[in-house]
C-alpha cells in the first residue's frame, strides 16, 4: 500500500482553457487530491475549477463511508486557485467538516473574507452564510505543523506577486512537495553598473539575499519523492518579458529538482496557451536531455486524472 497517493484534477494556470488543443492534459485550473496511508485520508490542495470533478468523486467514494472531514490547503488566493470553491459540493452537506488553510498577504485580510467575497449575490446566487457545512478558516504562515496520524506539514514562502506557500507533506518517511506560482528569487537591486543610482554595495547584498532565499527553497524540497513544480513558461518565454510574473521555466524547474535530489518531478501550472502537443514535445525533450546527462530524475507532465504514488 502506498504511503502517499496524488491525483491531479486540474493542472492549468491562470484561467480554464477547455478545447481541442488541451483535451489530453485538461483545461481545469489547479486542484490536487492527496491520500495518505491505508485509510486513504483525504487532503486537497487548491480549489481551482478541477475541484468540481473531485467533489463528484468524493461524493461517490467517501460519502457512503461516512461524513466528509477534510482539509483544503490553498497555495494562495489568486482566482485560478480558488474559483472552483463554490462548486465543491461537500460544502453544501451539513455533516461535512472542512478546514481551509492558506496564506493571506495583507494583515487585516482573512481567508473567509477572501473566499467569502466570491460568494456574494454580486457574483453568485449562494452566499457564504448559506453553506450548510461546518467550515473553519486558518491563516497560514511559514513553519511546520503536525496534522495528526503521523502526517507532518512544512510550509515555505515562494516568490510570487502575493504571498504563496509551498507545501511539503511527510508521511511514513515519504515526501511530497508543491512549489508553484513561483519563480527563482532575483536580486532586487539588479540595475546595470552604469545606470544612475547604481549602488555596488546594495547590488552585492541583493545577490546574497536572492542566493540565500533560493537555497532555502532548495532545502525545502530536498530529497522529495514527488515534487509538483511550476513550469508555466519555456526559458525563452520567461526571458522575453515574463521575469517578475511569478512563474518558472521548464529548464529552471528541472535544474532545481536535480540540484535538490528530487526523485519524480511533475511539470505543473501549464500556460493556458500551451497545447497537448507542445507539452508532450517538451516532456520528450526534457527526458532525452536527462538521459543524456545520466540523471536519475524522472519527469512527467501533469495531466488531469494522472495518479502518482509513493
Ligand atoms: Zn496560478
Ligand atoms: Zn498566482
Amino acid at each position: 500500500m502506498a504511503a502517499i497517493r496524488l491525483r491531479f484534477w486540474g493542472v492549468r494556470g491562470s484561467v480554464p482553457c477547455p478545447g481541442p488543443k488541451t483535451v489530453k492534459c485538461g483545461g481545469n485550473t489547479a486542484c490536487l487530491e492527496l491520500r495518505f496511508g491505508e485509510a486513504g485520508r483525504l487532503v486537497v490542495i487548491d480549489a481551482g475549477t478541477g475541484i468540481r470533478e473531485l467533489a463528484a468523486h468524493i461524493l461517490k467514494t467517501d460519502l457512503p463511508k461516512g461524513p466528509i472531514k477534510t482539509q483544503l490547503f490553498l497555495t494562495h488566493t489568486h482566482w485560478d486557485h480558488i474559483m472552483g470553491f463554490p462548486f465543491f459540493v461537500p460544502i453544501f452537506i451539513p455533516t461535512t467538516e472542512l478546514e481551509v488553510y492558506g496564506p493571506v498577504t495583507y494583515e487585516d485580510d482573512t481567508l473567509d473574507k477572501i473566499v467569502g467575497s466570491m460568494l456574494s449575490y454580486r457574483y453568485w446566487p449562494v452566499r457564504l452564510a448559506e453553506l450548510a457545512s461546518k467550515i473553519k478558516y486558518f491563516n497560514l504562515k511559514e513553519g511546520s505543523r503536525d496534522l495528526g496520524d503521523g502526517l507532518w506539514l512544512t510550509t515555505k514562502y515562494l516568490n510570487h506577486p502575493i504571498l504563496v506557500l509551498g507545501y511539503r507533506f511527510e508521511y511514513q518517511g515519504k515526501v511530497l512537495c508543491t512549489a508553484y506560482d513561483t519563480e527563482p528569487f532575483q536580486n532586487v537591486f539588479n540595475v546595470p553598473a552604469d545606470a544612475p543610482g547604481y549602488d555596488a554595495e546594495a547590488f552585492k547584498e541583493g545577490e546574497a539575499a536572492a542566493r540565500e532565499e533560493n537555497d532555502k527553497v532548495r532545502q525545502f524540497f530536498q530529497g522529495a519523492d514527488i515534487l509538483v513544480h511550476d513550469t508555466q513558461y519555456t526559458h525563452k518565454e520567461y526571458l522575453a518579458g515574463k521575469v517578475g510574473w511569478g512563474h518558472t521555466s521548464f529548464e529552471e524547474a528541472v535544474n532545481a529538482a536535480g540540484r535538490a535530489g528530487v526523485k519524480r518531478l511533475l511539470l505543473f501550472h501549464h500556460d493556458p496557451d500551451r497545447s497537448d502537443e507542445e507539452l508532450e514535445r517538451l516532456e520528450r525533450r526534457i527526458r532525452a536531455q536527462l538521459a543524456e546527462r545520466g540523471s536519475p530524475l524522472q519527469v512527467f507532465v501533469a495531466r488531469e486524472g494522472l495518479e502518482v504514488e509513493v
